[in-house]
This record gives C-alpha cells, structure tokens and sequence, in this order.
C-alpha cells in the first residue's frame, strides 16, 4: 500500500494535478473580503455573509441557548425548536411546501438521491452534475444514465428507453464549475411528459437567483416548480447563506419519506445549532438586503464583459447566469501557473484541474461576490487580463 501511495503521489506530481488546502488569514469580522490584503474571487461566500456581525450574534445565543454541537442525530435528541424553525423559514424562502435540513449540502444530496433511487427507479442525470449528486446516484443502486450537458432532448431519449416504474431527473439550477443555467422549464415538461420526478441543485442559485421580486430566492421561487409535489430541490447553506449545512425542499409527503428512509439524514449527527441558527439570520437579511444578490449580478456581469475574450466572447457573458465565471485553461500546468500568478498580484482564484472539472477542461474558476468593491473589481480584472494574454 505504501509503495502505491508513492506511485500515485508521483503520478499527480508529474501531471500537474497536485491539491493543496490553501490557509487562509483570519477574516476582518468587517470585511470578509479582506484575506492577507488578498482579493478574494474564489470563494462561495457570494454574499458576503460568512463574517456578518448579525449571523456572529444569531450563532453565539444559539450556542449559549443550546450548546456548540446537536449532541445526537434528528431522531434520537438533536432536534430543536431552532431546526424546526429553520425548515420552516427555509420553505417559505423558497416556496415549496416543506423543508428538511442536513448537516451538509452533500449530505442533502446523498440522502435525497439515495432515498429516492433504487433498482425501481431509472435515474438520468445531466453529465456535468456535482460530485455529491454523483455520489448519491452511486449509493442508490439504481441504473443511472447521463444526458448530455443542458440537452433536454438527449434526456428525453433515455427516458424514452425506460423500463423502469419510476423515473428521476437529475440538474443543477446553476452548474457550479461553468456557472451556466439549467433549462429548467423545458427539463419540468419532460419530467410531467414522462411521470418522473425533477431533482434540481440549487447550491449555486440559492441567495443569487431569482425571478423577479424572488431575486435571492433561487431559480425556481416564485415559478409554477416551486411548490409541485414532482419537483425535489437541495441547497447548500454554505455558499452565499454563509453558514454550514444543507436543506432537501419539497413536498411534505417527500420530507416523510426522507425522515424515514435518508440514511444520511438518520444515521448523521443534526447540523449544529450555531450554524442552523446562522443560516436563518441569512435568510433574513437576504429578504431586508436585496442589493446583495443584485451586487452579484452587476459585478458578475462587469466581470464577464471585461473578461469576456478570455471567457470565450459574447455568449459568455450570456450565458452567466450566477456568480461564477469560468475561465478555461489549455493546460492543468497552465491553470495552475496562472492562479499562482494572480495569487502573487493580490488576486485569489479558483483553479480547477481534473478531476474536478467534469469536462476535462482546467480552468480558473471566479466568483463575483456581494461586497467586492469597484477598485478591488479594476484591481482584478487587470491582473487576470494581463496573465490571461500572457497564457494563451
Ligand atoms: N452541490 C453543489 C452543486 C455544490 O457545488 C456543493 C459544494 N461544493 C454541494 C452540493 C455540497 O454542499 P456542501 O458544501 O454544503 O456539502
């Protein structure tokens, strides 16, 4: 075994996929932007709420209130009135009828994909679906078939070749490596044409998406998906709610199920109480502060049209529909070099090399956060211009 691990170690080092966790400067509570004097365009905290003094105070009286940990899974103990209160918050948010939370976004999504799949259930999955959705489809035991990237008509024809009862379809609302959109509409009336459920991640879209007044809401509030019992969404509230954990949101009849049958809903320590009680600080200021999701937006798009020959022209700036740009690199070598690059200029990035690329493609992966600032935002896109004409 030992020699294996040195093979593979050598293996990652000669082609450049080598990960490393990057540490990071405690925050300023004030400005979570400031990391080391670093501009951060790399992390999820897209509304700027990780360091919130308001989300601060919501977890320590939770923490004074009921402890720093839940102390047993949802069934046994760790239950609380703030849990509950939480689902019950995070429903109405969103718009569907019922809400159950987990201690992480990929539990939510192992837990729903798990509980629903099996060998009844044919399972068709867009191809570029997170890893923790792919996972779950693993566990579940069912036959999983992966459509092509958005091509609604691609999951039609393996739908088409069903032979089994039940039927899942599997999306993310905003892809969180191209941060492009999910035709949900037209993947809705395939799933009622074909009596299969719609299973939609919205990790991405949750505090930045929205229709309309349901700007923050994600991508399905406020539309006729939101409250139908044949549409299943799980959210991270880790990402722009700032917090720790995960939520499954459908119907109630669904929630049931879960509570009886998710195993990593039963078999998991409750998400902790400071960060239930967090996340649910952040949906209320979501709701008070609608500029932070609109901030993302309006720097997403300055960054994609300042960016936008790197990004890939004008479609590119189209096609951003959250706060993440996605930069493609020719090389795992090449993306790494530039994100070191940007990292010694002040500027921090994501770079994403196989095998966290579902397209094989590296690249640099930006975030548009709430509370960049217009000279951060110069700052940026003048470092990241003059690398990116450099490497290609
Ligand atoms: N789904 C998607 C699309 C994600 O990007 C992530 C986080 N990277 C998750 C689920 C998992 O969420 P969490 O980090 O809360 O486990």
């Amino acid at each position: 075994m030992t020699t294996w691990l040195e093979q593979q170690a050598g293996v990652r080092e000669r082609r450049g996929l080598v990960r490393k966790p990057t540490v990071r400067d405690r925050a300023r509570a004030s400005d979570s932007a400031s990391h080391r004097g670093m501009i951060d365009l790399a992390s999820n905290d897209y509304l700027g709420l990780s360091t919130d003094p308001r989300m601060a105070a919501a977890a320590m009286d939770a923490i004074r209130r009921w402890g720093t940990g839940a102390a047993s899974s949802r069934l046994v103990t760790g239950t609380t009135e703030l849990h509950l209160e939480l689902e019950h918050h995070l429903a109405l948010f969103t718009g569907a009828e019922a809400a159950l939370v987990f201690s992480s976004g990929y539990l939510a999504n192992l837990g729903v994909t798990t509980a629903l799949g099996g060998p009844g259930t044919l399972i068709v999955a867009d191809e570029y679906c997170h890893a923790s959705l792919i996972d779950g489809l693993r566990l579940s035991r069912s036959e999983v078939r992966e459509f092509k990237h958005n091509d609604a008509a691609d999951a039609a024809r393996l739908l088409a070749e069903r032979t089994q009862l039940r039927a899942l379809i599997v999306v993310e609302s905003i892809y969180s490596v191209g941060g492009d959109a999910a035709p949900l509409q037209e993947l809705f009336s395939l799933a009622q044409e074909q009596d299969a459920m719609l299973l939609i991640d919205e990790a991405h879209s949750l505090g930045v998406a929205g229709v309309g007044a349901f700007q923050g809401q994600g991508a399905v509030a406020g539309t006729s998906l939101a409250d139908h019992p044949g549409v299943v969404r799980t959210a991270t509230l880790s990402k722009a709610l700032g917090s720790q954990g995960g939520v499954v949101l459908g119907s109630g009849l669904l929630r049931e199920h879960l509570v009886n049958r998710s195993r990593s809903f039963i078999f998991d320590t409750a998400l902790a109480p400071p960060a239930a009680a967090a996340a649910m600080a952040a949906v209320g200021i979501i709701l008070q502060e609608p500029w932070r999701a609109a901030a993302v937006h309006h720097n997403a798009a300055a960054l994609a049209a300042r960016l936008q020959p790197a990004l890939g022209g004008p479609a590119a700036v189209e096609r951003c529909a959250g706060a993440v740009q996605s930069i493609p690199m020719p090389s795992a070598e090449a993306a790494l070099a530039a994100s070191q690059a940007a990292y010694a200029a002040g500027v921090q990035v994501g770079c994403f090399r196989p095998p966290s690329v579902p397209d094989g493609i590296s690249r640099l992966r930006l975030t548009a956060r709430a509370n960049l600032t217009p000279t951060e935002l110069d700052h940026a896109c003048a470092v990241l211009r003059d690398i990116l004409e450099r490497t290609s």
